[in-house]
């Protein structure tokens, strides 16, 4: 008797989820499976920030595969998302680039690049255009912690990157990660009646809320507006691997001030000194999953932010949808940020022209990196 062909499964599970994807390495530790699991309070799904997601109850599993297409590493939605958002070709859409700063002191003393981020945060609050903003701060050294800001001086506390704790990293656990779980903070969202919060993310985070979107997953909907970081990667290291760090910086980790990341990663220690460092040098301290991972620019934010390209102290900032260009427009017309100024209408142009062209080349770089890892067997 022949064989019958087993009926392909429609709906994915969060077995498919744990082969796919947790066995080869490539989860991103975001926590979104667990926390928006059907199965919620019969607690299917476990969640730990170092091992990942684990099925803990099979029998509660709903088999609904919503863990399934919210992972940031399934391509199963894809088309969806990118025609529900409009998307195109290299970087996503996009209304206007430029390089922009705060003209709020009290943000550009703490900020990492210009500060348009918490500049445009306080905007929208003042006017209540949102009711709070998912943001981080820090916790300790590379610790950040995801909060919800429902107040402008909140936000000055989630602006910038720096870490002073640095030196007291021996008395903290083994395992640090400069990657923070935002995701799962939206699911307390919900249960606050909140309907206008924005959010400020990596692209594999904008990127999950924008899949709920298209799925219509509660309490998505109250995410009304999105600030995206440009990301090449995040880091997580442990005390060996700094050894290794320092000995071929020839710096320690206990004297550094402050990291930034904009064309390369530029670590500023306590004494002034400035060393750049091309991410090829620190690769090995990345995340897995971000070695795999695509999006440089943040293509599906409503403005997307980095340090690429723009002067010390501007942010490069990438306006793409209306919501975004009504924030950014007012703030701007408020006078809490203003842009880089050109006494010729050309040079302007030429800037812009040049911001494109290195955020489009790292869009290249981080796609072409990507598939190079998944081409080589994905679990780094
Ligand atoms: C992990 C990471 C990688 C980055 N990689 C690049 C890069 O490769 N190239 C580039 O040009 N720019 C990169 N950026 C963006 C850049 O460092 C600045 O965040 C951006 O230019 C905004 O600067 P700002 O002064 O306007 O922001 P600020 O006004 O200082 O506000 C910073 C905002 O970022 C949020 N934030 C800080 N750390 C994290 C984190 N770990 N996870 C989530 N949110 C966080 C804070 O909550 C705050 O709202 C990266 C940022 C991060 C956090
Ligand atoms: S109930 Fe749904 S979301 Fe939860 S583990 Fe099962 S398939 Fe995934
Ligand atoms: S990347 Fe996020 S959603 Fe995907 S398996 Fe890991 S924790 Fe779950
Ligand atoms: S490189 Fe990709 S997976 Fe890693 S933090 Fe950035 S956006 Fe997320």
């Amino acid at each position: 008797m022949t064989k019958q062909k087993e009926p392909e499964k429609d709906v994915k599970s969060f077995e498919d989820l744990q082969q796919e994807v947790v066995t080869r390495g490539l989860c991103g530790r975001c926590g979104g499976c667990a926390s928006f699991c059907s199965a919620d309070e019969m607690n299917a799904l476990e969640f730990d920030r170092t091992d990942g997601p684990r099925l803990i109850a099979e029998e509660n599993c709903l088999k609904c595969g919503i863990c399934y297409l919210i992972c940031p590493q399934i391509k199963a939605l894809d088309g969806e998302v990118r025609e529900k958002f409009g998307w195109q070709p290299p970087i996503g859409i996009y209304r206007g680039i430029t390089s922009a700063q705060t003209t709020e002191p009290r943000v550009s003393e703490v900020c990492t690049d210009g500060g348009v981020v918490t500049s445009v945060l306080r905007y929208a609050l003042k006017k209540r255009l949102i009711q709070g903003a998912l943001v981080s701060r820090r916790t300790g050294p590379f610790g950040r912690q995801p909060f919800l800001a429902t107040n402008p001086d909140e936000l000055i506390e989630a602006a910038g990157t720096h870490f002073d704790e640095v030196q007291h990293l021996g008395e903290f656990g083994k395992d640090y990660s400069t990657y923070c779980p935002t995701i799962q903070e939206i699911k307390k969202i919900g249960q606050m009646k909140m309907d206008k919060i924005a959010m400020v993310g990596t692209p594999c985070q904008i990127y999950t809320v924008r899949k709920m979107q298209t799925l219509n997953i509660v309490p998505s909907d109250s995410i009304v507006f999105t600030v995206g970081l440009f990301c090449m990667e995040n880091f997580s290291f442990n005390a060996k691997s700094i050894k290794v760090l320092e000995k071929k910086l020839g710096v320690k980790m206990s004297d550094i001030a402050k990291l930034n990341i904009k064309d390369d990663v530029i670590l500023t220690t306590t004494s002034g000194q400035v060393h750049h460092l091309p991410f090829e040098v620190v690769d090995h301290i990345a995340r897995p999953a971000c070695l795999t991972c695509p999006d440089f620019a943040n293509d599906f934010a409503d403005i997307s932010v980095g340090g690429l390209g723009s002067p010390d102290g501007y942010t490069t900032t990438v306006v793409r949808t209306g919501i975004g260009q009504k924030i950014y427009n007012g703030a701007k017309q408020d006078g809490l940020i203003k842009e880089l100024l050109f006494r010729k209408k050309e040079k302007a142009t030429l800037h812009r022209t040049e911001l494109m062209a290195k955020i489009t080349a790292f869009t290249r770089k981080k796609k072409a990196r990507a598939k190079a890892t998944l081409a080589a067997g994905a679990s780094a």
